[in-house]
């Protein structure tokens, strides 16, 4: 008989039942209980809201969830996290003398970053296939994923004695005292071992061989530290299975033809260079779409009640120490001395000649209290709210050299931002008014289809629970009151993920080939008003802090173009396309009509040129169609004497159209103007 009784356990279930479940027993056991099938489908579970191994034993009452592939987002990131152990194994198997180092689950996949074997030199692309059959492998073997908590001295023994330097370095790092988990791939000694904080699938057998590929090797430095050794960094891809791998392989190479950096320099439209790290050169073309926006949004904001202001780039840090920016936002401004360098004495020595003790000035990363500090010029009243201050700031963000990616995620950049100060009783229908100013201008710039959310208030947060409450409330009604909090707007609310200072609205779009992006926001402030003691006075006759409303349609100039590359894959509706036209002739006898052709069009305000080149015509039309010019206009020698013209359309099915120049005129009208100006 045994000495005590076993120790029981309640395990509750998501659908609220309880089950009675003996010491050490674990989650698989309960999936086992429940069913085969379940049994079968469960790849990881959530305990007490840990995601955990399935065959970790429960260690007292617990609140348990299965994870099966349906819970998508978890079991990805349990997947990614095991092909980053397979990758590893297979490569150690393959090279000998390889160490490892990290390889984490990333946003697509996976990567392993590995020290090559003394005299072997950094891992190649031609590696890859030889890696991935040898996954294969190891995934066929079927391998159990097995979790052993070590103490310290004995992983840093153990990886010394296997060579592995890194990993020896990297464990001692980690707090004396604290169990350290281990995870063996296999059951023998001579089985793959890494350090690894898991969980992990139970088995190499759950993933699916055919649900990965490896696509490509870079440098990385141990750590990230250009100080320390370069290493071989093995980038996956990975997913549940093969539909998802493919899926997501074409939505890679749509994305590279797509890719606006490519379409940028085909269309000559900026450029980028290292003198001046995330900071856009326009060119002539690129800086037409730009204008055209710009004129676009200062219109839609004019009529929408918005008056438009300019302020200053530079600011004293003081100013911005009162903002509070100077706490929270210190390491992403770029500070300068106020103060005039005098040269140095030493005629070799050209740097500037600065005492260090000069007051600092920071570039501004936003506008806000630049519009707070005109908001404060003069009493205002009651009824001057609501004031709607707009500007097309021009900000500066230090970001690491590394964040940045082409035009999209830039240091110097231009929003299209505005402030509206409002009283308490007004702040629905401004966010109403906004709702259905940036629809409309979704619409008009080719975006059909948008998602809105709600942040909501994060755990560390300003202000009390009732301002929250009553924020909050005050966005969910004007959307509701906009009509939009539907799925149809994929209306979601986000716990945890507003600004420490008030809740947001954020407007995802979704994009020609279904990523989404983050542009649109509006978010209620009270937190600015009070600490810059902007006030008005009410009705009632006292100061009252009116609401601050930050609030932006298209985020930044240089993102959206560079969304709006991607969405159109250059091929812009015809009013925001750089050159819109080009007259191109076949023969050179029709020269001087094409100039007539081109004058005609550019009098009615189309940007069109003229290509009078003696090459072939398909050549010409080739070239402008990598251009992505929507209009080619070709004329011959008939075209000319009969004063007709036969148009191209880019990306149009039909060959070509003969007309007159009239006809094409009218035909183009309306879409050459920018949709708020058509009749
Ligand atoms: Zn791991
Ligand atoms: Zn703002």
């Amino acid at each position: 008989m045994r000495g005590a009784m076993t120790k029981m356990f309640k395990i509750a279930l998501p659908d609220g039942s309880v089950r009675e479940m003996p010491e050490g027993s674990t989650p698989a056991d309960v999936a086992a209980a429940i069913g085969p099938g379940l049994a079968k489908a469960a790849l990881a579970a959530k305990v007490d809201g840990e995601v955990r191994d399935i065959m970790r034993p429960f260690e007292g009452d617990s609140n348990l969830a299965l994870i099966t592939s349906r819970d998508e987002k978890d079991a990805l990131e349990l997947v990614r996290h095991d092909f980053a152990h397979v990758l590893a194994e297979a490569v150690q198997n393959i090279f000998p003398g390889t160490q490892i180092t990290f390889g984490p689950a990333t946003e697509d996949g996976f990567y392993y970053d590995f020290a090559p074997a003394p005299g072997r030199g950094p891992f190649t692309d031609e590696d890859l296939p030889a890696i991935e059959e040898e996954m294969r492998r190891v995934i066929a073997a079927d391998k159990p994923l097995v979790r052993e908590v070590w103490d310290r001295e004995r992983v840093r023994q153990f990886f010394i004695d296997h060579g592995e330097a890194f990993k020896a370095e990297w464990v001692m790092e980690l707090p004396e005292g604290e169990p350290i988990t281990m995870y063996k791939t296999g059951h023998g000694e001579a089985d793959w071992i890494d350090l690894c904080r898991g969980p992990h699938l139970a088995s190499t057998g759950k993933l699916d061989p055919n649900a990965f590929k490896l696509t490509r090797v870079s440098g990385a430095y141990w750590r990230g530290d250009p100080k320390n050794p370069m290493l071989s960094r093995i980038y996956g891809t990975a997913w549940l299975n093969r539909k998802q791998l493919d899926e997501h392989l074409v939505r890679l190479e749509e994305a590279a033809k797509r890719d606006h950096r490519k379409i940028g320099q085909e269309m000559d439209l900026f450029h980028l260079q290292a003198e001046a790290h995330g900071s856009v050169f326009w060119h002539p073309n690129g800086y037409i779409i730009w204008r055209q926006l710009e004129a676009y949004m200062r219109r839609r904001l004019d009529a929408a009640g918005y008056e438009e202001v300019k302020t200053p780039q530079l600011m004293d840090a003081r100013q911005w120490e009162r903002s509070g920016h100077w706490g929270k936002y210190r390491e992403n401004m770029f500070v300068v001395p106020d103060e005039i360098p005098h040269a140095s004495d030493e005629e070799e020595d050209d740097t500037p000649v600065l005492s260090g003790e000069a007051d600092l000035m920071a570039l501004k990363p936003m506008n806000c209290p630049a519009h707070v500090l005109i908001f404060n010029q003069g009493i205002k009243s009651y009824r001057d709210l609501p004031l709607r201050l707009a500007e097309f700031g021009c900000c500066h963000r230090n970001e690491p050299h590394g964040a940045l990616h082409g035009i999209l995620r830039v240091r110097q950049f231009t929003q299209d931002d505005a402030h509206i100060f409002v009283r308490e009783d007004q702040l629905v229908e401004e966010v109403v008014a906004f709702c259905d100013l940036l629809d409309s201008v979704y619409r008009d710039l080719g975006f059909d289809r948008y998602a809105i959310k709600l942040a909501l208030r994060p755990d560390k947060r300003f202000g009390t629970d009732e301002m929250w409450d009553w924020s909050e409330q005050s966005l969910r009604d004007a959307v509701a009151a906009a009509g939009r909090n539907t799925e149809e707007f994929g209306w979601e609310e986000l716990p945890g993920e507003g600004a420490f200072y008030a809740p947001k609205l954020e407007f995802h779009l979704s994009d020609a080939i279904g990523r989404t992006w983050q542009v649109g926001t509006i978010q209620t402030d009270t937190v600015l008003p009070e600490r810059l003691d902007a006030s008005y006075i009410g009705e009632d006759g006292a100061k009252h802090r009116p609401i601050m409303l930050h609030r932006a349609i298209i985020g930044t100039f240089e993102r959206f173009i560079g969304i709006l590359i991607e969405h159109h894959a250059g091929k812009f509706p015809l009013w925001l396309a750089p050159v819109q036209a080009v007259v191109a002739t076949i023969v050179s006898d029709a020269d001087d009509y094409a100039k007539e052709v081109a004058a005609k069009f550019a009098q009615r305000g189309i940007r069109v040129e003229t290509d009078l080149r003696n090459e072939k015509i398909n050549y010409k039309v080739r070239e402008h169609s990598l251009k992505k010019v929507p209009l080619l206009l070709v004329v011959g020698k008939r075209e000319a004497e009969e004063g007709t013209i036969a148009l191209r359309r880019l990306g149009s099915e039909e060959r070509q159209l003969v007309m007159t120049v009239d006809e094409a005129l009218s035909m183009i009208a309306e879409e050459a103007v920018p949709p708020d100006l058509r009749h």
